[in-house]
């Protein structure tokens, strides 16, 4: 049992104040592993999953490196960039920040997110003025230091996050124009989720004889996590989804296709359904985008459809399920997919819709994470196929705003006998053990007394 608290990893009173606000007892293995060595200067290459804790686990080493040159004073010039903390995605740059805010709150450091997608003017009055800690997407990076709104010089630290995903993205040729304007002399940080080839190669070019340091299995899905596959034919998948959505009470539901077409389309058909579905893409403005994502985590929608680069980076406290409409080509993508739930100790599901032509994916899934997921065969309904929806008419009032609070009551207009699966009937008790896996950690499914999530397929439909 991990018995380090944040006081034995000898980090600030101001910020061990801001993690006892934010309900944090006890480090993450990411956390009790990184820490000390950041704070004793090292380079680091940690595997570690998003969900780990892997935000705290650089971010509060960091702060606590910048304290010495916290200062309270307006001028810009006591505020150079001191740490630089590179994302490949809007999303997860947002995310970062804010934590970065949070446990920064009780000292004089400042943090600013830059990413595309929005007017760039509106970023640079904020620059200008003085940051410690910026987080930023690398190609909007570069267009602030074409525009002169931000000097590196000062930079003694840097982050890599989420490596892979800015290899996969292209971001190789941007990061190599931004690493040649840093201080040679600095401390770099590097997280991926997975060890490629490209991976390796790119440590052994930017980082000085670093510590390795890896919480699971680089691709192992998270323990917390129960798997199961519905083998389904292509043509059913939609009314299997709204099935599955409808015969339970799910509120909060992550859905991945493969594509952004699939994901509107799709969040079109299951809105028809009466579902509160939205679609995250990056066809959508960055607005839309966190619109959608703001009403997903306030509740206003339950089932949020997005693709793997829309959605990596997604941080969403105690996210009970995750469901692969389509499953990815590449295995890692289903590693990363399903770390959107059972995060830091908490318990969460993930379905897969699988069809014949996906089946060899599944297989090569299979293959990765050295297990074999349990599967059955999908019975799609009547009601289902013909796209009735009794939970309609509660959804499109939610949807308005006349009728937000969650209605636990037998629906009179419920189909009388779904085809259901026991697995659905299970409680869903954040914490609470209601998945098998997650008795296993029990400490630190409780650690977080954060906002939870409500009830998941509590109720069989009678
Ligand atoms: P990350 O892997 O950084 O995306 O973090 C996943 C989630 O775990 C975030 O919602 C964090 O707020 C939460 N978290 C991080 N560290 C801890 C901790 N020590 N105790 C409880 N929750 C944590």
């Amino acid at each position: 049992m991990n018995t380090i608290s944040f006081a034995d990893l000898k980090l600030a009173p101001e910020i061990l104040k801001s993690l006892t606000e934010s309900g944090y007892t006890t480090p993450t293995p990411i956390q009790a592993q990184a820490i000390p060595l950041v704070l004793e200067g090292s380079d680091l290459m940690a595997g570690a999953q998003t969900g780990t804790g892997k935000t705290a686990a650089f971010s509060l080493p960091m702060l606590q490196m910048l304290l010495p040159h916290a200062s309270s004073s307006t001028s810009p010039a006591r505020h150079p960039v001191r740490a630089l903390i590179l994302v490949p995605t809007r999303e997860l740059a947002i995310q970062v920040e804010e934590s970065v805010k949070v446990y920064a709150k009780h000292t004089h450091l400042r943090s600013l997110v830059v990413f595309g997608g929005v007017d760039i003017k509106t970023q640079t009055p904020t620059l200008k003025r003085g940051v410690e800690i910026l987080v930023a997407t690398p190609g909007r990076l570069l267009d602030h230091i074409e525009m002169k709104s931000v000097q590196l010089n000062q930079v003694q630290m840097l982050v890599l996050d989420e490596a892979d995903r800015m290899l996969d993205m292209g971001f190789m040729p941007d990061l190599k124009r931004i690493l040649a304007l840093l201080p040679k002399q600095r401390q770099n940080l590097m997280f991926s989720a997975t060890f490629s080839a490209e991976i390796k190669k790119l440590s052994s070019e930017f980082l000085t004889r670093p510590k390795l340091i890896e919480v699971a299995r680089s691709n192992a899905t998270s323990e917390n996590v129960t798997q199961k596959v519905y083998l389904v034919e292509q043509a059913d998948k939609h009314a299997f989804l709204a099935q599955l959505l409808r015969g339970s009470d799910a509120t909060q539901v992550l859905v991945f296709t493969k594509t952004k077409l699939t994901a509107g389309h799709l969040a079109r058909q299951l809105q028809r359904d009466g579902v509160a579905a939205d679609a995250i893409h990056g066809d959508k403005t960055q607005l839309e985008r966190m619109q959608a994502l703001e009403a997903f985590k306030n509740g206003k929608v339950t089932v949020l459809i997005g693709t793997d680069v829309a959605a990596r980076g997604l941080d969403i406290d105690q996210l009970p399920m995750v469901i692969n409409y389509e499953i990815p080509h590449a295995p890692e993508d289903y590693v990363h997919r399903i770390g959107r739930t059972g995060r830091a100790g908490a318990s969460g599901a993930a379905i897969s819709l699988v069809s014949p032509e996906e089946e060899r994916y599944l297989a090569e899934i299979e293959k990765l994470i050295k297990h074999e997921i349990q599967k059955e065969k999908a019975v799609v309904t009547h009601a289902a196929k013909t796209g009735r929806a009794p939970r309609g008419e509660h959804h499109e009032r939610a949807t308005r705003g006349e009728h937000t609070e969650r209605t636990h009551a037998p629906r009179a207009s419920a189909p009388k006998k779904t085809s259901h699966d026991p697995w659905f009937d299970k409680p869903y008790e954040p914490g609470a053990g209601s998945f098998p896996a997650a008795a296993k950690q029990p400490e630190q499914a409780a650690e977080k007394p954060k906002k939870q999530v409500a009830a998941l397929f509590v109720r069989k439909q009678s």
